[in-house]
């Protein structure tokens, strides 16, 4: 059976990265022994993060005074590592939701957050813009795919301030120019791997600024050091990435996953746009995630959510009931997702459409 799986994350890996890591749990680069009871130490387990440290470097194209780092805590834990880090007055967010708002809630903690714009007033749902961020603070926090709402920030910002991204949900489905950038930070498990990894791109010349002492263990400069060894990584969740890292590569690098994912997202805009019994949650096409497709029932057809869930399960679809916070449903669309999975889901809409 084919399940058409629709989660927000943890979500959809690719078959290669699956399999790969499948194999590894039993014998792990001919050592007769799993991936999760090798040493982190091992020249086998070494070569492992080498190579996922080399392929994001090649895949985003990192320039040399930037490191990338896989670590752990989520990218919870970026929401107050970045601050501690890198805040010494106060710094600058754009809140587009409920994952910004948390971003902001740990940088209060630091210093003086100033809310540059927010869409709050609307549900989240659309991106701000025309606003002036001020070329004194000590970085600009983004999100640049609200997962939960649905709305992403397609371009790289031009911004006079250095600019620090949350892309847990859209890292590697889009090309991004890195130079606008200084911190990167994404959680795994919506486009990577499993759950317990968390990838940092970070410029170094940010570093080494504040004053307040910092723990070793939040420290990037630690991680850095240590090549992401400091202490025990999470080996298989990077294992998996690796995996994924190199299936990215093998299907023509992130310019060719952008051109699928915007395949993937307008065949389903195009039939929310059409289809009487749907309306996509945000407004503005140029808003709308790719990766994170959120709409409700036409007004008047509430009542049919269920029924619709229904047919959708009936083609084995899984995970498109809506975040708590929004309601009505959500597909989530990342790289792994085949565009035939996306078709499906379009049929399992037109056949509710018929039945009405
Ligand atoms: C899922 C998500 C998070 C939270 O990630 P954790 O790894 O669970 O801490 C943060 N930001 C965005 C944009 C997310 O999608």
């Amino acid at each position: 059976m084919k399940t058409h799986n629709f989660y927000a994350g943890p979500s959809i890996l690719p078959e290669f990265t699956k399999e790969r890591t499948a194999e590894a749990v039993m014998n792990f680069a001919g050592t007769g022994l799993s991936v999760m009871e090798v040493s982190h130490r091992s020249k086998e387990f070494v070569a492992v993060m080498d190579e996922a440290r080399d392929l994001v470097k090649e895949l985003l194209e990192v320039p040399a005074d930037y490191e990338v780092l896989f670590l752990q805590g989520g990218a919870s834990t970026q929401f107050y590592m970045v601050p501690f880090n890198l805040m010494k007055t106060k710094a600058a967010y754009l809140n587009t939701g409920t994952w910004a708002s948390k971003a902001i809630k740990e940088a209060k903690l630091y210093g003086e957050v100033i809310e540059i714009a927010s869409s709050k007033d609307k549900n989240f749902n659309y991106i701000p813009r025309g606003y002036e961020v001020p070329a004194d603070v000590d970085y600009f926090h983004i999100t640049t795919n609200n997962t939960i709402f649905g709305t992403e920030i397609l371009e790289d910002l031009d911004v006079p301030a250095r600019i620090v991204a949350d892309m847990s949900s859209d890292i590697f489905s889009r090309p991004i120019d890195i130079k606008k950038y200084d911190v990167i930070y994404a959680g795994a498990q919506k486009n990577l791997a499993p759950s317990g990894v968390t990838l940092v791109i970070i410029k170094k010349d940010i570093l080494g600024k504040v004053d307040r002492p910092i723990p070793t263990m939040i420290d990037y400069r630690t991680h850095i050091d240590k090549e992401s060894m400091f202490n025990t990584p999470p080996t298989v969740p990077v294992f998996a990435a690796l995996m994924t890292l190199r299936w990215l590569k093998e299907n023509g690098g992130i310019k060719e996953m952008e051109k699928k994912n915007i395949a993937k997202a307008k065949l389903l805009y195009d039939e929310l746009d059409r289809n009487k019994m749907f309306v996509p949650n945000i407004p503005n096409p140029e808003d709308r995630s790719r990766m994170n497709v959120t709409f409700v029932m036409a007004s008047g057809y509430e009542e049919f959510e269920k029924e619709f869930l229904e047919i959708a399960a009936a083609h084995d679809i899984v995970g498109i009931k809506g975040h708590r916070s929004v309601g009505g449903f959500r597909a989530s669309i990342y790289n792994a997702m085949p565009i035939e999975s996306v078709g499906v889901l379009v049929e399992a809409m037109k056949e509710f459409e018929a039945k009405h």
